[in-house]
């Protein structure tokens, strides 16, 4: 098969890195265009990475010596995609919210799909924010946001933030089967790496925990509610429930965000037996997609005591699982667990390829 050629923006940077291992050997996608920041841009790959590359996986050997682009500059991925090098760009752009706003859409005006890990479109009502094994529905609106916006070829999908998910797809497996959430509280214990490099200063976080994520509590409250709702005829319409609380805490983790959840059934309370069972056989997608990146199973359900733990289970099922654990009755509200998954991979390039992969299996790319 011939693969897709890609475009990676902010290819330079923690998650943009993340992207370029995981894309190696990928069945379906090929890195042929890298982009980052003015710095960065007319170097070789391996110039610009020098000395900041994080990972233990390299990404694919041509990669190195590609050309790095200015990801302001359109044209030049234009170009790209007119010589059949960029089908489309994952953005793991970091720089101001109005700007990467502005620029995502030029690319998506210019015919370029865009796959975005940034969080300056997840409020854009007709953007879908996409957890795959939760509201793949809302590739539905892309018609709808191509129509809006008048663009032909392009468009602009997003991931939700990197805790997200490891709360997110446990919960919509017990409403899909059939139980009502009315109230949840979150407390999320992040890990360093979801602040970008270099992040957290080693002496603010080494031997401490940080209860304060600028901006982190209001999108663990309130983007779960997009995700949870439905596409409308102009617009995706949140959910009205369930109402949520957050408490969000930078920990000395390097990978890894946990999240310990207490929740509030409707009229209808499933055992603990019957949430296990639930979370075990959850698919969310249809199997026979064989979509390269998507888990087996979602959800895994650790059964000890002490699991699921960051340094254990954030690698689960290529870290694209949510591991879930200590499942218990809670004596203020009903039930209690707590939700662990890997935010560079599944909160961010690996949720992002498998929104791409997605998008592929329903002709969009
Ligand atoms: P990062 O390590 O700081 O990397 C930022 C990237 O953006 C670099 O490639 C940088 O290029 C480029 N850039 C910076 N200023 C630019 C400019 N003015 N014009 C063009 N490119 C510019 O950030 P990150 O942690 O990878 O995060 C990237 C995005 O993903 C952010 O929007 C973030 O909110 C989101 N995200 C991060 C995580 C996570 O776990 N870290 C999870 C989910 C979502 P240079 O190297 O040339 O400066």
């Amino acid at each position: 098969m011939t693969k897709i050629p890609v475009g990676v923006l902010g290819a330079t940077g923690m998650v943009g890195q993340q992207y370029l291992s995981l894309l190696a050997n990928h069945p379906w996608f090929e890195v042929r265009y890298v982009a980052a920041s003015p710095r960065s841009a007319g170097k070789t790959y391996k110039e610009a990475a020098a000395g900041r590359w994080h990972h233990a996986a390299n990404p694919d050997e041509a990669v190195w010596d590609l050309t790095v682009q200015d990801a302001n500059d359109v044209s030049r991925a234009l170009d790209a995609n007119r010589r059949g090098d960029c089908a489309f760009v994952f953005s793991a752009l970091e720089m101001g919210k109005d700007e990467i706003k502005a620029l995502e859409e030029a690319y998506a005006a210019a015919g370029i799909p865009v796959v975005s890990n940034a969080s300056a479109h997840r409020w854009t009502d007709d953007v879908p924010m996409l957890i795959g094994e939760v509201n793949s529905s809302h590739i539905d609106i892309i018609p709808i946001q191509r129509k809006n916006r008048r663009w032909d070829r392009g468009f602009i999908v997003v991931k939700p933030n990197c805790s997200v998910q490891s709360y997110v797809t446990p919960l919509y497996a017990l409403i899909e089967a059939g139980y009502e959430v009315k109230r949840l509280v979150v407390t999320t214990l992040q890990a360093v790496s979801g602040a970008g490099y270099p992040g957290v200063a080693s002496l603010d976080i080494l031997d401490n925990t940080i209860p304060y994520i600028n901006g982190e509590e209001e999108k663990s409250e309130q983007e779960p509610l997009k995700i949870l709702g439905s596409v409308s005829e102009n617009a995706i319409v949140n959910a009205a429930e369930p109402r949520i609380s957050a408490h969000c805490n930078r920990v000395p983790v390097s990978d890894g965000h946990s999240a310990c959840v207490s929740l509030e059934f409707g009229s209808r309370k499933p055992s603990v037996e019957e949430v296990k069972k639930i979370w075990s056989s959850f698919r969310g997608l249809p199997q026979e997609l064989q979509l390269p990146t998507a888990p087996g199973r979602p959800i895994i359900v650790r059964e000890e005591a002490d699991r699921p733990q960051a340094k254990k289970d954030r690698d689960a099922d290529k870290a694209m699982a949510i591991s879930a654990g200590r499942i218990r009755p809670c004596p203020v509200l009903d039930l209690r667990f707590v939700g662990l998954s890997h935010n560079t991979v599944r909160g961010a390039a690996g949720g992002g390829i498998l929104n791409a992969e997605l998008l592929k299996s329903r002709g969009y790319i």
